[in-house]
C-alpha cells in the first residue's frame, strides 16, 4: 500500500532549551586565609571556570567599565609607600606639582568621556587633605558630576567628618588601597598604618560612600600573603564597590626597583579569586596592565576582570592608551559600558544582602525572581 504523505528523513530539531545560569551563591564575610590560598592554588582551567560562574551570576559577561585617572597633585608625598614615585622618601627625579587647577581639571575629565570613560578618578599625593585643599577638591568632584560622570577620589587618610561632606558634594567612591596582607605591609610601607587604612575605610563606608579598595601584586609577597589581602578586603563589613588589582610597575628610585618580576598568571589567579569571593564588586585590572600581553588581558577578563582604567598615563606611570584598549576590545568582543546620561543602570549598594542593581542572573535572584537569561550587550 502506498501513500501520498510526505516522509521527513531529517533529523528532529529539539526545541531551543535556555541553558542554565551559574546561581548566585550569598555573599560571605567570612574567608580564611588557608581556604583562600588554596584557592589560589587550583589548577588554573578549574578557577577559570569558576571564576567565569561568579562573573556571569552577577555581570553581564562581555561588559566592561572603564574609568581614567588624574594626577590632581603629584609627588613630594610624605608616606614611604616602598613602590610609590611620588614619595618624597625615594629619590625618582619625579618634580612635585602643585594642586592642579579647576578647569584643567574639568577639561581632562571632559576628554575622558570623550574617549569613552564612565568614571573619572582624581588621585592626590597626599597624607591626607587638609580642609583647605578639601575645598578645592569638592569643587572639582561637584564639576565633574555636572559632566555626567561618575566621580572618585583618592587622597590618603580621612576623618569621618572630611568623608562626610565629600558624601554630601556627591562623590560616589573613595580609593583606598589595603595594598598587601597585614602581616607584609611592614616590609613596603612605615609611615601609616594597617588599622590606619582600615579606619580610612570605615569613615568612607559610614558616610554612604562606594569603596574603592585593593593592592598591589608583586611586592615580593608571597601566595599566603595574596590570601591574606584578598581575606581582608571581602571580610570588609561590606565588599568594596570595585577592587583595583594593581601590578607593581617597577620605578627607578624605589626600594621595590629591583622586585622580581611577578608571574603573570599569578595575577590571572588573583584576579579569579577575587572575582570568587567578591562575586558582585568591580574586579579592576590596574596599574600594569601596559606591561601585560592582549593575551594576558584577555585571560584576566575570563578570570572576571570587568573594569579598567584607560588613558596615557595613570597617575605618574605609562599605562595602557585608549586605542590599544579599543582594538583589544574588538577582538575579545567587548563593549564598554556607558554613562549614567546615556542610560547605564547605576550600580547599586554591595551589602552583605547582596542587593544589587541590574546585574545579569545574581541581582535577580537576590530578589527572589526567577533567573533572567543573561544578555550579551
Ligand atoms: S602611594 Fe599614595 S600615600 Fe603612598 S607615597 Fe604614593 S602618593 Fe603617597
Amino acid at each position: 500500500m502506498s501513500s501520498t504523505a510526505p516522509v521527513s528523513r531529517s533529523v528532529p530539531v529539539p526545541a531551543a532549551v535556555a541553558l542554565p545560569l551559574p546561581t548566585a551563591a550569598p555573599l560571605r564575610y567570612d574567608w580564611q586565609p588557608a581556604e583562600v590560598e588554596a584557592l589560589l592554588g587550583q589548577p588554573l582551567n578549574d578557577l577559570l571556570f569558576a571564576a567565569q560562574a561568579a562573573h556571569r551570576s552577577w555581570f553581564k559577561p562581555n561588559l566592561v567599565q572603564v574609568s581614567t585617572l588624574l594626577s590632581i597633585k603629584s609627588g613630594a608625598c610624605p608616606e614611604d609607600c616602598g613602590y610609590c614615585a611620588q614619595s618624597a622618601h625615594h629619590e625618582t627625579g619625579l618634580a612635585p606639582e602643585r594642586l592642579l587647577p579647576l578647569a584643567e581639571v574639568v577639561a581632562a575629565a571632559a576628554a575622558a568621556r570623550a574617549a569613552g570613560a564612565t568614571r573619572f578618578c582624581m588621585g592626590a599625593a597626599w597624607r591626607n587633605p587638609t580642609d583647605r585643599h578639601l575645598e578645592v577638591v569638592l569643587a572639582m568632584v561637584q564639576a565633574v558630576k555636572d559632566l555626567g560622570l561618575e566621580t572618585c577620589v583618592t587622597l590618603g587618610m580621612l576623618t569621618a567628618a572630611q568623608a562626610s561632606r565629600l558624601a554630601a558634594a556627591g562623590l560616589d567612591y573613595y580609593n583606598h588601597n589595603l595594598d598587601t596582607s597585614p602581616e607584609f605591609y611592614g616590609e613596603v610601607i612605615s609611615t601609616r598604618t594597617y588599622q590606619e587604612r582600615l579606619q580610612t575605610l570605615e569613615h568612607v563606608r559610614a558616610a554612604g560612600l562606594k569603596t574603592c579598595s585593593g593592592g598591589i601584586l608583586g611586592l615580593g609577597e608571597s601566595r599566603r600573603d595574596r590570601s591574606g589581602l584578598l581575606c581582608q578586603l571581602a571580610n570588609l563589613p561590606a565588599h568594596p564597590e570595585s577592587v583595583p588589582i594593581n601590578l607593581l610597575v617597577r620605578v627607578a628610585g624605589t626600594p621595590l626597583a629591583a622586585a622580581a618580576p611577578l608571574d603573570p598568571l599569578d595575577l590571572v589567579r588573583t584576579i579569579a579569586v577575587a572575582r570568587i569571593m567578591m562575586p558582585a564588586s568591580y574586579v579592576r585590572l590596574s596599574a600594569g596592565r601596559e606591561g601585560l600581553s592582549d593575551e594576558c588581558q584577555a585571560l584576566c577578563f575570563m578570570a572576571g576582570a570587568n573594569s579598567v582604567f584607560s588613558g596615557e598615563r595613570l597617575l605618574t606611570t605609562a599605562n595602557a592608551g585608549a586605542a590599544r584598549d579599543r582594538a583589544l576590545f574588538a577582538r575579545l568582543g567587548l563593549a564598554c559600558e556607558e554613562t549614567s546620561l546615556t542610560g547605564r543602570t547605576t550600580p547599586g549598594a554591595c551589602d552583605k544582602t547582596g542587593q544589587r542593581a541590574d546585574r545579569g542572573a545574581g541581582a535577580a535572584q537576590a530578589a527572589g525572581a526567577a533567573p533572567a537569561p543573561a544578555v550579551a550587550p
